[in-house]
């Protein structure tokens, strides 16, 4: 794809331009989602079984999409006799534990990465059929390890685990919430794909640097019930002489050992933070290997520039806006609907916040990117230029405003 992809865009604040001068007062933004949804979902037919991919958000955070958005992608489906269903895969899990706040009072943090988790979570945030009139489905089984491999020739991975059930559907409409993310820099429609729509497996290749293994200097099978074997979904742990050893071959990168585990650091894990380019290289090779399996032609992006934290939805303390809200854009191509959103973002005036020491920051200037601005390790780019690289789309758009 090189020649200019349509993007389709509705400001939050102005009244759209309708024909009718009677309509001309509509402000309100989920009317102007069913515009777009309009425009972008040309391509949907009666009887289409269409899966639509959302992120319900993740226990005490409260920046994730509201569903009522996701209603009107529900609705909007339905008005062309498609059977919508809402489709997710489970979290790695890579900050789940119980924290005690006081005597009578635990919180879970990250608690989605099995299917009666996350229903929890989705449901507590309004996703569930009866509020927003679709199912919820795991694309990837109760414990996120059903998948289908998928050969690919990306920047670093020659294969990825793509989440099995997403082949069930005849379309895909990919909803995001467009927001700034710890690692990737950034979160939209491309990075639904290279994370949201992959088994754990490749959710683990980016969030760690080796392979498990077993320290043999700490793991010792007279101190714990072996929780490791009986957590392991595919039998890739085994007792040799004194201690565990992982079959790595087996390894669909779970998380479960090294979570039940009760020995500190008895299974060995480097996690991620040091090739932050490379996790988000990795990320756009898995993008590449579920649009290219899938098919480009069956996928459509609606992208919500609204309450834009530095954070992501997996965070708990995502920050406060960084930026006004955006507005919602809508189009067939990941790239040009993700460049959309950061050049708007990018084009805007930062919100001040109160920082940690109570303070009122200084806003930052329109044309300074903002997350690359507040969090320097990350840098938009990155993302950008690795879905370019793997042909996931084009960075050339035209705005089409509605
Ligand atoms: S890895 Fe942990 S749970 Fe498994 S045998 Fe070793 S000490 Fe026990
Ligand atoms: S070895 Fe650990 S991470 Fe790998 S599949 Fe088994 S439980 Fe999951």
């Amino acid at each position: 794809m090189s020649s200019k992809s349509i993007v389709y865009w509705a400001s939050p604040y102005e009244m759209m331009g309708l024909p009718d001068s009677k309509s001309n007062m509509i402000t309100n933004n989920l009317v102007k989602t069913r515009f777009i949804l309009d425009k972008v979902l040309d391509n949907i037919n009666p009887e289409d079984k269409v899966g639509i991919k959302i992120h319900p958000g993740n226990a005490y955070n409260t920046h994730y999409l509201r569903h009522d958005y996701v209603r009107e992608v529900v609705k909007a489906v339905k008005a062309k006799g498609g059977i919508p269903t809402l489709i997710e895969t489970q979290g790695l899990g890579m900050y789940s534990y119980q924290i005690n706040m006081s005597e009578n009072y635990t919180i879970c943090l990250d608690c989605r990465t099995n299917a009666d988790d996350h229903e929890k979570i989705a449901h507590l945030h309004g996703y569930s059929e009866s509020i927003v009139g679709a199912p919820l489905k795991f694309l990837d089984g109760d414990k996120g390890i059903e998948s289908r491999n998928v050969k690919i020739d990306g920047i670093h991975l020659k294969e990825v685990a793509v989440a099995a059930g997403l082949f069930e559907y005849d379309k895909i409409i990919v909803v995001s919430h467009f927001k700034g993310h710890p690692q990737a820099a950034f979160g939209g429609a491309l990075k639904q794909l290279g994370v949201g729509c992959v088994a754990k497996k490749n959710k683990f290749v980016l969030h760690y640097l080796d392979d498990l293994s077993i320290n043999n200097r700490n793991c010792n099978i007279s101190k714990c019930a072996q929780e490791c074997i009986s957590e392991c979904p595919v039998n890739a742990i085994k007792i040799e002489g004194e201690s565990a050893v992982i079959d790595i071959s087996l390894c669909v990168g779970c998380t479960a050992c090294f979570k039940k585990c009760p020995i500190k650091r008895a299974i060995k894990r480097k996690f991620n933070m040091t090739d932050i380019k490379g996790l988000t290289e990795k990320a756009m090779d898995n993008a590449a290997a579920v649009v290219n399996s899938y098919g480009p032609d069956k996928i459509r992006y609606i992208n919500f520039a609204f309450d834009i934290p530095l954070m992501c939805d997996c965070v708990v303390n995502a920050s406060a806006p960084v930026v006004p809200d955006l507005g919602i854009f809508g189009s067939s191509d990941p790239i040009a609907i993700d460049k959309a959103c950061l050049d708007a973002e990018t084009n805007a005036p930062s919100l001040p916040f109160l920082d940690m020491k109570g303070q009122w920051t200084q806003p930052i200037k329109p044309g300074i990117e903002k997350f690359k601005a507040l969090n320097p390790m990350v840098d938009t780019t990155w993302q950008i230029n690795a879905a370019v690289k793997n042909k996931l789309g084009s960075i050339d758009y035209e705005l089409v405003k509605i």
